[in-house]
Protein backbone atom coordinates (compact mmCIF):
# COMPACT_ATOMS: atom_id res chain seq x y z
CA UNK A 1 0.00 0.00 0.00
CA UNK A 2 1.36 3.39 -0.69
CA UNK A 3 2.22 5.63 2.11
CA UNK A 4 -0.62 8.21 1.58
CA UNK A 5 -3.19 5.25 1.42
CA UNK A 6 -1.61 4.06 4.52
CA UNK A 7 -1.82 7.44 6.19
CA UNK A 8 -5.30 7.90 5.33
CA UNK A 9 -5.96 4.07 7.13
CA UNK A 10 -4.77 4.95 10.14
CA UNK A 11 -6.23 8.18 10.25
CA UNK A 12 -9.39 6.44 9.48
CA UNK A 13 -8.82 3.57 12.68
CA UNK A 14 -7.88 6.83 15.19
CA UNK A 15 -10.62 8.75 14.46
CA UNK A 16 -12.91 5.52 14.53
CA UNK A 17 -11.37 4.88 17.89
CA UNK A 18 -12.01 8.00 18.94
CA UNK A 19 -15.50 7.83 18.57
CA UNK A 20 -15.58 4.94 20.52
CA UNK A 21 -13.64 5.86 23.22
CA UNK A 22 -16.41 9.11 23.07
CA UNK A 23 -19.13 6.73 24.16
CA UNK A 24 -17.18 5.73 26.71
CA UNK A 25 -16.08 9.22 28.01
CA UNK A 26 -20.05 9.79 27.71
CA UNK A 27 -21.06 6.52 29.39
CA UNK A 28 -18.91 7.45 32.36
CA UNK A 29 -20.71 11.50 32.87
CA UNK A 30 -24.23 9.38 32.32
CA UNK A 31 -22.93 7.31 35.41
CA UNK A 32 -21.04 9.74 37.90
CA UNK A 33 -24.30 11.78 37.48
CA UNK A 34 -26.46 8.95 38.20
CA UNK A 35 -24.62 7.96 41.42
CA UNK A 36 -24.18 11.46 42.45
CA UNK A 37 -26.92 14.04 41.79
CA UNK A 38 -30.00 11.70 39.71
CA UNK A 39 -32.95 12.17 41.77
CA UNK A 40 -34.67 8.33 42.37
CA UNK A 41 -37.51 8.64 40.03
CA UNK A 42 -34.88 9.59 37.13
CA UNK A 43 -32.88 6.06 37.54
CA UNK A 44 -34.72 3.46 35.38
CA UNK A 45 -34.79 6.14 32.77
CA UNK A 46 -31.14 6.82 33.10
CA UNK A 47 -30.34 3.03 33.46
CA UNK A 48 -32.23 2.53 29.88
CA UNK A 49 -29.83 5.24 28.41
CA UNK A 50 -26.76 3.98 29.69
CA UNK A 51 -27.86 0.43 28.06
CA UNK A 52 -28.45 2.27 24.43
CA UNK A 53 -25.27 4.10 24.68
CA UNK A 54 -23.28 0.96 25.83
CA UNK A 55 -25.04 -1.28 23.12
CA UNK A 56 -23.71 1.30 20.58
CA UNK A 57 -20.32 0.98 22.13
CA UNK A 58 -20.04 -2.76 21.89
CA UNK A 59 -21.59 -2.67 18.41
CA UNK A 60 -18.02 -0.02 17.68
CA UNK A 61 -15.67 -2.16 19.13
CA UNK A 62 -16.87 -5.60 17.52
CA UNK A 63 -17.72 -4.26 14.49
CA UNK A 64 -17.02 -5.61 10.78
CA UNK A 65 -15.37 -2.19 10.09
CA UNK A 66 -13.16 -2.58 13.09
CA UNK A 67 -12.10 -6.04 11.67
CA UNK A 68 -11.34 -4.95 8.81
CA UNK A 69 -8.91 -1.98 10.39
CA UNK A 70 -7.67 -4.49 12.83
CA UNK A 71 -6.51 -7.25 9.82
CA UNK A 72 -4.88 -4.17 8.20
CA UNK A 73 -3.24 -2.56 9.93
CA UNK A 74 -1.75 -5.68 11.78
CA UNK A 75 -0.16 -6.75 8.61
CA UNK A 76 3.56 -7.08 9.93
CA UNK A 77 4.94 -4.33 7.39
CA UNK A 78 2.39 -1.66 8.08
CA UNK A 79 2.02 -2.15 12.00
CA UNK A 80 6.35 -2.16 11.56
CA UNK A 81 5.68 1.33 9.88
CA UNK A 82 3.02 2.66 12.70
CA UNK A 83 3.54 4.95 15.38
CA UNK A 84 4.10 3.57 19.08
CA UNK A 85 0.57 4.85 20.24
CA UNK A 86 -1.24 3.39 17.35
CA UNK A 87 -0.03 -0.02 17.75
CA UNK A 88 -0.68 0.19 21.36
CA UNK A 89 -3.82 0.98 20.60
CA UNK A 90 -4.57 -1.70 17.74
CA UNK A 91 -3.38 -4.10 20.11
CA UNK A 92 -5.87 -3.08 22.59
CA UNK A 93 -8.57 -3.09 19.81
CA UNK A 94 -7.57 -6.32 19.34
CA UNK A 95 -7.40 -7.49 22.69
CA UNK A 96 -11.29 -6.24 23.48
CA UNK A 97 -12.23 -7.37 19.75
CA UNK A 98 -11.88 -10.83 20.69
CA UNK A 99 -12.96 -10.81 23.92
CA UNK A 100 -15.99 -9.77 22.84
CA UNK A 101 -16.30 -11.75 19.58
CA UNK A 102 -15.38 -14.95 21.29
CA UNK A 103 -18.55 -15.58 23.04
CA UNK A 104 -21.64 -16.47 21.06
CA UNK A 105 -23.99 -13.25 21.81
CA UNK A 106 -26.95 -15.49 22.80
CA UNK A 107 -24.32 -16.74 26.06
CA UNK A 108 -23.45 -13.71 26.37
CA UNK A 109 -27.03 -12.43 26.60
CA UNK A 110 -28.03 -15.37 28.63
CA UNK A 111 -24.99 -14.15 31.05
CA UNK A 112 -26.23 -10.80 31.37
CA UNK A 113 -29.75 -11.59 32.45
CA UNK A 114 -28.34 -14.10 34.81
CA UNK A 115 -26.01 -11.57 36.54
CA UNK A 116 -28.73 -9.09 36.68
CA UNK A 117 -30.99 -11.55 38.46
CA UNK A 118 -28.31 -12.92 40.19
CA UNK A 119 -27.24 -8.80 42.07
CA UNK A 120 -30.90 -9.10 43.32
CA UNK A 121 -31.26 -12.22 44.73
CA UNK A 122 -27.65 -11.67 46.03
CA UNK A 123 -29.05 -8.74 47.59
CA UNK A 124 -32.10 -10.08 49.61
CA UNK A 125 -30.33 -13.53 50.67
CA UNK A 126 -27.92 -10.63 52.27
CA UNK A 127 -30.52 -9.20 53.78
CA UNK A 128 -32.16 -12.43 54.95
CA UNK A 129 -28.51 -14.18 55.71
CA UNK A 130 -29.96 -16.60 53.24
CA UNK A 131 -27.02 -18.21 51.04
CA UNK A 132 -29.35 -21.71 49.68
CA UNK A 133 -31.33 -19.06 48.34
CA UNK A 134 -28.40 -17.17 46.26
CA UNK A 135 -26.74 -21.12 45.48
CA UNK A 136 -28.19 -21.92 42.41
CA UNK A 137 -27.27 -18.52 40.89
CA UNK A 138 -23.76 -18.24 42.34
CA UNK A 139 -23.65 -22.24 40.43
CA UNK A 140 -24.78 -21.00 37.18
CA UNK A 141 -22.15 -17.63 37.28
CA UNK A 142 -19.46 -20.22 38.20
CA UNK A 143 -20.51 -22.56 34.84
CA UNK A 144 -20.69 -19.80 33.08
CA UNK A 145 -17.54 -18.70 33.58
CA UNK A 146 -16.16 -21.95 32.96
CA UNK A 147 -17.60 -21.41 29.55
CA UNK A 148 -16.06 -18.41 28.93
CA UNK A 149 -12.85 -20.00 29.52
CA UNK A 150 -13.24 -22.05 27.15
CA UNK A 151 -14.15 -19.94 24.43
CA UNK A 152 -11.39 -17.68 25.32
CA UNK A 153 -8.80 -20.35 25.29
CA UNK A 154 -6.11 -20.39 27.99
CA UNK A 155 -2.63 -22.03 28.53
CA UNK A 156 -1.41 -23.19 32.23
CA UNK A 157 -3.91 -22.33 34.51
CA UNK A 158 -8.14 -21.62 33.53
CA UNK A 159 -8.16 -18.71 36.35
CA UNK A 160 -4.97 -17.09 34.48
CA UNK A 161 -7.59 -16.20 31.26
CA UNK A 162 -9.79 -14.48 34.23
CA UNK A 163 -6.49 -12.38 36.01
CA UNK A 164 -5.89 -10.94 32.74
CA UNK A 165 -8.86 -9.24 32.25
CA UNK A 166 -7.56 -7.08 35.72
CA UNK A 167 -4.08 -7.31 35.75
CA UNK A 168 -3.15 -8.02 32.12
CA UNK A 169 0.13 -11.20 31.91
CA UNK A 170 -1.00 -11.87 35.80
CA UNK A 171 -1.01 -15.69 36.15
CA UNK A 172 -1.48 -17.93 38.78
CA UNK A 173 2.37 -19.19 38.60
CA UNK A 174 3.33 -15.57 39.37
CA UNK A 175 0.85 -15.15 42.24
CA UNK A 176 0.79 -18.52 44.79
CA UNK A 177 4.09 -17.79 45.55
CA UNK A 178 3.51 -14.26 46.58
CA UNK A 179 -0.10 -14.40 48.48
CA UNK A 180 1.81 -17.61 50.23
CA UNK A 181 4.18 -14.99 51.55
CA UNK A 182 1.97 -12.32 52.41
CA UNK A 183 -0.59 -15.24 54.21
CA UNK A 184 1.25 -16.85 55.92
CA UNK A 185 3.85 -13.56 57.38
CA UNK A 186 0.52 -11.85 58.34
CA UNK A 187 -0.36 -14.44 60.01
CA UNK A 188 2.41 -14.40 62.08
CA UNK A 189 2.62 -10.83 62.35
CA UNK A 190 -1.14 -10.42 63.49
CA UNK A 191 -0.50 -12.70 66.29
CA UNK A 192 2.43 -11.25 67.93
CA UNK A 193 0.12 -8.22 67.38
CA UNK A 194 -3.17 -9.70 69.04
CA UNK A 195 -0.67 -10.81 72.39
CA UNK A 196 0.99 -7.84 72.36
CA UNK A 197 0.24 -5.80 75.71
CA UNK A 198 1.48 -2.42 74.23
CA UNK A 199 -3.02 -1.53 73.56
CA UNK A 200 -3.89 2.16 73.80
CA UNK A 201 -7.46 3.64 73.31
CA UNK A 202 -8.50 4.69 70.61
CA UNK A 203 -12.30 6.23 71.21
CA UNK A 204 -11.50 9.64 70.17
CA UNK A 205 -11.61 8.49 66.68
CA UNK A 206 -15.01 7.57 67.22
CA UNK A 207 -16.34 10.35 68.56
CA UNK A 208 -19.04 12.83 66.96
CA UNK A 209 -17.11 14.72 64.37
CA UNK A 210 -18.76 17.65 62.55
CA UNK A 211 -19.38 16.22 59.06
CA UNK A 212 -18.99 19.89 57.19
CA UNK A 213 -15.43 20.37 59.36
CA UNK A 214 -14.41 16.31 57.49
CA UNK A 215 -15.37 17.69 54.35
CA UNK A 216 -13.50 20.82 54.70
CA UNK A 217 -10.28 19.04 56.50
CA UNK A 218 -10.70 16.33 53.84
CA UNK A 219 -10.39 18.87 50.56
CA UNK A 220 -7.67 20.82 52.30
CA UNK A 221 -5.52 17.61 52.89
CA UNK A 222 -6.46 16.13 49.24
CA UNK A 223 -5.57 19.40 47.56
CA UNK A 224 -1.97 19.73 49.34
CA UNK A 225 -1.58 15.57 48.36
CA UNK A 226 -1.65 17.23 45.16
CA UNK A 227 -5.23 16.68 43.63
CA UNK A 228 -5.69 19.31 41.35
CA UNK A 229 -9.49 20.61 41.34
CA UNK A 230 -8.83 22.67 38.34
CA UNK A 231 -9.36 19.43 36.64
CA UNK A 232 -11.88 17.30 38.65
CA UNK A 233 -14.31 17.67 41.69
CA UNK A 234 -15.43 16.09 44.64
CA UNK A 235 -18.83 15.11 45.51
CA UNK A 236 -21.07 12.51 47.89
CA UNK A 237 -22.01 9.23 46.58
CA UNK A 238 -22.94 5.73 48.55
CA UNK A 239 -19.95 3.86 47.70
CA UNK A 240 -16.82 6.33 46.44
CA UNK A 241 -15.29 5.86 43.76
CA UNK A 242 -12.56 8.22 41.72
CA UNK A 243 -13.78 8.50 37.22
CA UNK A 244 -12.04 10.08 34.84
CA UNK A 245 -13.66 11.67 31.28
CA UNK A 246 -10.11 13.45 30.31
CA UNK A 247 -6.98 14.01 32.44
CA UNK A 248 -8.07 17.38 32.73
CA UNK A 249 -11.68 16.15 33.96
CA UNK A 250 -10.91 13.26 36.86
CA UNK A 251 -13.77 13.31 39.93
CA UNK A 252 -13.57 11.26 42.90
CA UNK A 253 -16.82 10.96 45.52
CA UNK A 254 -16.80 10.40 49.06
CA UNK A 255 -19.02 9.35 52.04
CA UNK A 256 -19.04 10.73 55.32
CA UNK A 257 -19.88 9.10 58.77
CA UNK A 258 -20.68 11.52 61.69
CA UNK A 259 -19.07 9.11 64.07
CA UNK A 260 -15.78 8.36 62.26
CA UNK A 261 -13.19 10.41 61.45
CA UNK A 262 -11.17 8.09 59.44
CA UNK A 263 -14.16 7.15 56.87
CA UNK A 264 -14.05 10.17 54.69
CA UNK A 265 -10.70 11.49 55.34
CA UNK A 266 -8.92 8.20 54.05
CA UNK A 267 -11.24 7.01 51.44
CA UNK A 268 -10.71 10.80 49.81
CA UNK A 269 -7.00 10.13 50.22
CA UNK A 270 -7.24 6.70 48.77
CA UNK A 271 -9.94 8.05 45.78
CA UNK A 272 -7.24 11.04 45.24
CA UNK A 273 -4.65 8.24 44.64
CA UNK A 274 -6.39 7.01 41.59
CA UNK A 275 -7.27 10.54 40.66
CA UNK A 276 -3.66 11.88 40.76
CA UNK A 277 -2.43 9.06 38.56
CA UNK A 278 -5.44 9.46 36.05
CA UNK A 279 -4.57 13.25 35.86
CA UNK A 280 -1.02 12.97 34.90
CA UNK A 281 -1.47 10.66 32.20
CA UNK A 282 -0.14 12.45 28.99
CA UNK A 283 -2.38 14.19 26.88
CA UNK A 284 -1.21 12.73 23.63
CA UNK A 285 -3.07 9.31 24.79
CA UNK A 286 -6.50 11.45 24.83
CA UNK A 287 -8.99 9.92 22.67
CA UNK A 288 -7.65 6.47 22.85
CA UNK A 289 -8.03 3.67 24.84
CA UNK A 290 -4.59 3.74 26.39
CA UNK A 291 -5.44 7.10 28.26
CA UNK A 292 -5.97 5.02 31.61
CA UNK A 293 -4.50 3.76 34.35
CA UNK A 294 -1.97 0.32 32.86
CA UNK A 295 -4.14 -2.38 35.56
CA UNK A 296 -6.26 -2.51 38.65
CA UNK A 297 -3.21 -3.52 40.35
CA UNK A 298 -0.85 -0.48 39.08
CA UNK A 299 -3.98 1.77 40.06
CA UNK A 300 -4.21 0.09 43.11
CA UNK A 301 -0.89 0.54 44.30
CA UNK A 302 -1.02 3.95 43.73
CA UNK A 303 -4.46 4.70 45.96
CA UNK A 304 -2.93 2.39 48.56
CA UNK A 305 0.23 4.15 48.33
CA UNK A 306 -0.97 7.69 48.84
CA UNK A 307 -3.49 6.32 51.56
CA UNK A 308 -1.92 3.85 54.05
CA UNK A 309 1.79 4.65 52.99
CA UNK A 310 2.13 8.08 53.11
CA UNK A 311 -1.18 8.94 54.67
CA UNK A 312 -1.09 6.99 57.35
CA UNK A 313 2.65 7.33 58.28
CA UNK A 314 4.04 9.36 61.00
CA UNK A 315 5.80 12.26 58.86
CA UNK A 316 2.26 12.58 57.14
CA UNK A 317 1.05 13.57 60.56
CA UNK A 318 4.00 15.59 61.76
CA UNK A 319 3.11 17.52 58.79
CA UNK A 320 -0.96 18.15 59.66
CA UNK A 321 -1.35 16.99 63.12
CA UNK A 322 -1.69 20.86 64.04
CA UNK A 323 -4.16 21.11 61.26
CA UNK A 324 -6.07 18.52 62.27
CA UNK A 325 -6.05 19.66 66.11
CA UNK A 326 -7.04 22.84 64.78
CA UNK A 327 -10.38 21.67 62.72
CA UNK A 328 -11.40 19.01 65.35
CA UNK A 329 -10.66 21.16 68.80
CA UNK A 330 -12.82 19.10 71.45
CA UNK A 331 -12.29 15.79 70.07
CA UNK A 332 -8.38 15.47 70.26
CA UNK A 333 -7.82 17.49 72.92
CA UNK A 334 -5.16 15.81 74.86
CA UNK A 335 -4.67 13.64 72.22
CA UNK A 336 -0.71 13.20 71.67
CA UNK A 337 0.25 12.68 68.03
CA UNK A 338 1.90 9.03 69.08
CA UNK A 339 -1.80 7.99 69.76
CA UNK A 340 -3.35 9.51 67.46
CA UNK A 341 -0.91 8.00 64.80
CA UNK A 342 -1.37 4.48 67.08
CA UNK A 343 -5.85 4.97 66.57
CA UNK A 344 -5.38 5.35 62.64
CA UNK A 345 -3.36 2.15 62.45
CA UNK A 346 -5.21 0.40 64.76
CA UNK A 347 -4.84 -3.75 63.70
CA UNK A 348 -8.15 -5.73 64.53
CA UNK A 349 -9.33 -8.81 62.92
CA UNK A 350 -12.76 -7.92 61.86
CA UNK A 351 -15.55 -10.05 59.40
CA UNK A 352 -15.86 -7.36 56.48
CA UNK A 353 -13.19 -6.91 54.28
CA UNK A 354 -14.06 -3.28 53.63
CA UNK A 355 -13.62 -2.29 56.78
CA UNK A 356 -10.25 -4.28 57.82
CA UNK A 357 -7.12 -2.48 58.82
CA UNK A 358 -3.89 -2.44 56.13
CA UNK A 359 -2.43 -5.42 57.61
CA UNK A 360 -5.72 -7.78 58.08
CA UNK A 361 -7.08 -6.14 54.58
CA UNK A 362 -4.78 -8.76 52.43
CA UNK A 363 -5.74 -11.51 54.79
CA UNK A 364 -9.61 -10.87 53.50
CA UNK A 365 -7.99 -10.86 49.73
CA UNK A 366 -6.70 -14.26 50.89
CA UNK A 367 -9.65 -15.96 51.37
CA UNK A 368 -11.31 -14.79 47.92
CA UNK A 369 -8.35 -15.30 45.71
CA UNK A 370 -8.09 -19.15 47.48
CA UNK A 371 -12.05 -19.64 47.35
CA UNK A 372 -12.00 -18.17 43.38
CA UNK A 373 -9.09 -20.72 42.63
CA UNK A 374 -10.55 -23.94 43.75
CA UNK A 375 -13.81 -22.93 42.28
CA UNK A 376 -12.58 -22.50 38.56
CA UNK A 377 -10.51 -25.83 39.28
CA UNK A 378 -13.64 -27.05 39.95
CA UNK A 379 -11.74 -28.69 43.09
CA UNK A 380 -14.47 -27.29 45.55
CA UNK A 381 -18.64 -26.59 45.11
CA UNK A 382 -20.55 -23.61 45.37
CA UNK A 383 -22.74 -25.59 48.46
CA UNK A 384 -19.42 -25.93 50.26
CA UNK A 385 -18.48 -22.08 50.40
CA UNK A 386 -20.17 -20.88 53.60
CA UNK A 387 -18.33 -23.72 55.20
CA UNK A 388 -15.19 -22.89 53.79
CA UNK A 389 -15.22 -19.34 54.13
CA UNK A 390 -15.96 -19.81 58.03
CA UNK A 391 -12.90 -22.41 58.29
CA UNK A 392 -10.60 -20.00 56.51
CA UNK A 393 -11.41 -16.71 58.46
CA UNK A 394 -10.61 -19.00 61.29
CA UNK A 395 -7.56 -19.62 60.72
CA UNK A 396 -5.92 -16.97 59.23
CA UNK A 397 -8.23 -14.08 61.26
CA UNK A 398 -8.55 -16.44 63.92
CA UNK A 399 -12.70 -15.31 63.88
CA UNK A 400 -15.39 -16.81 62.54
CA UNK A 401 -18.97 -14.63 60.81
CA UNK A 402 -21.89 -15.02 63.01
CA UNK A 403 -23.93 -15.06 60.07
CA UNK A 404 -23.37 -15.93 56.24
CA UNK A 405 -24.30 -12.29 55.95
CA UNK A 406 -21.38 -11.09 57.51
CA UNK A 407 -19.41 -14.20 55.79
CA UNK A 408 -19.80 -15.13 52.13
CA UNK A 409 -22.68 -13.04 51.65
CA UNK A 410 -20.63 -9.91 52.38
CA UNK A 411 -19.55 -8.92 48.66
CA UNK A 412 -21.82 -8.28 45.53
CA UNK A 413 -18.38 -9.05 43.28
CA UNK A 414 -18.98 -12.35 42.29
CA UNK A 415 -22.76 -12.23 41.12
CA UNK A 416 -21.82 -10.33 37.61
CA UNK A 417 -19.07 -12.65 37.25
CA UNK A 418 -16.17 -10.39 38.79
CA UNK A 419 -13.41 -13.52 39.50
CA UNK A 420 -10.01 -13.08 39.16
CA UNK A 421 -10.60 -8.89 40.69
CA UNK A 422 -10.38 -9.17 44.36
CA UNK A 423 -6.47 -10.79 43.82
CA UNK A 424 -5.81 -7.04 42.36
CA UNK A 425 -6.24 -5.26 45.81
CA UNK A 426 -3.75 -7.36 47.31
CA UNK A 427 -1.21 -6.67 44.06
CA UNK A 428 -1.61 -2.88 44.51
CA UNK A 429 -0.38 -3.32 48.24
CA UNK A 430 2.55 -5.69 46.62
CA UNK A 431 3.43 -3.43 43.76
CA UNK A 432 2.79 -0.27 46.31
CA UNK A 433 5.65 -1.17 48.77
CA UNK A 434 8.23 -2.59 45.92
CA UNK A 435 8.15 1.12 43.92
CA UNK A 436 8.01 2.84 47.14
CA UNK A 437 10.96 0.90 47.97
CA UNK A 438 13.02 2.53 44.57
CA UNK A 439 11.31 5.82 45.37
CA UNK A 440 12.60 6.19 49.24
CA UNK A 441 16.31 5.10 47.34
CA UNK A 442 15.85 7.80 44.61
CA UNK A 443 14.76 10.50 46.72
CA UNK A 444 16.63 10.05 49.71
CA UNK A 445 14.99 13.02 51.54
CA UNK A 446 11.70 11.10 51.28
CA UNK A 447 10.47 11.57 54.67
CA UNK A 448 11.89 14.83 55.38
CA UNK A 449 9.87 15.81 52.37
CA UNK A 450 6.54 14.52 53.81
CA UNK A 451 7.29 15.55 57.20
CA UNK A 452 7.62 18.98 55.65
CA UNK A 453 4.15 18.99 53.27
CA UNK A 454 6.42 18.80 50.21
CA UNK A 455 4.56 16.26 48.16
CA UNK A 456 5.42 17.30 44.70
CA UNK A 457 8.87 15.89 44.16
CA UNK A 458 6.89 12.27 45.05
CA UNK A 459 4.20 13.06 42.37
CA UNK A 460 7.15 14.45 39.56
CA UNK A 461 8.84 10.95 40.43
CA UNK A 462 5.67 8.85 39.91
CA UNK A 463 4.47 10.90 37.32
CA UNK A 464 7.68 10.56 35.46
CA UNK A 465 7.57 6.19 36.10
CA UNK A 466 4.34 5.66 36.17
CA UNK A 467 1.43 7.87 35.61
CA UNK A 468 2.64 10.02 32.34
CA UNK A 469 2.65 6.07 30.36
CA UNK A 470 -1.58 5.28 30.84
CA UNK A 471 -1.79 2.26 28.90
CA UNK A 472 1.43 2.63 26.63
CA UNK A 473 3.07 0.30 29.40
CA UNK A 474 1.61 -3.33 30.34
CA UNK A 475 2.13 -3.68 34.25
CA UNK A 476 5.13 -6.23 34.33
CA UNK A 477 6.81 -4.14 31.88
CA UNK A 478 6.14 -0.83 33.86
CA UNK A 479 6.92 -2.35 37.27
CA UNK A 480 10.32 -4.22 35.71
CA UNK A 481 11.57 -0.80 34.34
CA UNK A 482 11.06 0.92 37.82
CA UNK A 483 12.23 -2.12 39.85
CA UNK A 484 14.21 -4.37 37.70
CA UNK A 485 12.25 -7.55 39.10
CA UNK A 486 8.37 -8.35 39.00
CA UNK A 487 6.14 -8.30 41.43
CA UNK A 488 7.67 -9.51 44.31
CA UNK A 489 5.97 -9.58 47.88
CA UNK A 490 8.64 -9.61 50.05
CA UNK A 491 8.98 -5.59 50.35
CA UNK A 492 5.62 -5.36 51.58
CA UNK A 493 5.79 -7.87 54.35
CA UNK A 494 9.23 -6.26 54.94
CA UNK A 495 7.08 -2.32 55.33
CA UNK A 496 4.66 -4.20 57.03
CA UNK A 497 6.71 -5.42 59.94
CA UNK A 498 8.75 -2.76 60.59
CA UNK A 499 5.00 -0.72 60.67
CA UNK A 500 3.75 -2.63 63.04
CA UNK A 501 6.83 -3.81 64.79
CA UNK A 502 7.17 -0.32 65.72
CA UNK A 503 3.85 0.41 66.38
CA UNK A 504 2.93 -2.20 68.76
CA UNK A 505 6.52 -2.67 70.64
CA UNK A 506 6.89 -6.29 69.40
ZN1 LIG B 1 -9.14 1.78 45.04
Amino acid sequence: MSTASQDKRVAAFREYVKKMVSYGQALAILNWDLRTKAPRKGVEARSELLGVLSGEHFKLSTSDQMAEYLQALQEPDTFAALDPITQKTVLECKKEYERSKKIPPDRFQAFVVLAAQAGSVWEEAKAHNDFASYRPYLEKIVQFQLEFIEYWGYKDNKYDTLLDMYEPGMTVAQLDPMFATIRDKSVNLLDRIMASPHKRDTSFLTQNYDVAAQEAFSRYVIERVGYDFKAGRMDVSVHPFCTTFAPTDVRITTRFNPNDFQTALFGCIHETGHAIYEQNISMDLFGTPLCDGTSMGIHESQSRFWENMVGRSLPFWNHFYTDVVKAFPTQLEGISIDQFYYGINEVTPSLIRIEADELTYNLHIMIRYEIEKALIDQKIEVGDLPRIWNEKMKEYLGIVPDTDANGVLQDVHWSDGSFGYFPTYSLGNVYAAQIANVLKKELSDYEALISAGEFTPIREWLKARIYQYGKMKSPNELLHDITGELGNASYLVDYLEKKFSAIYHL
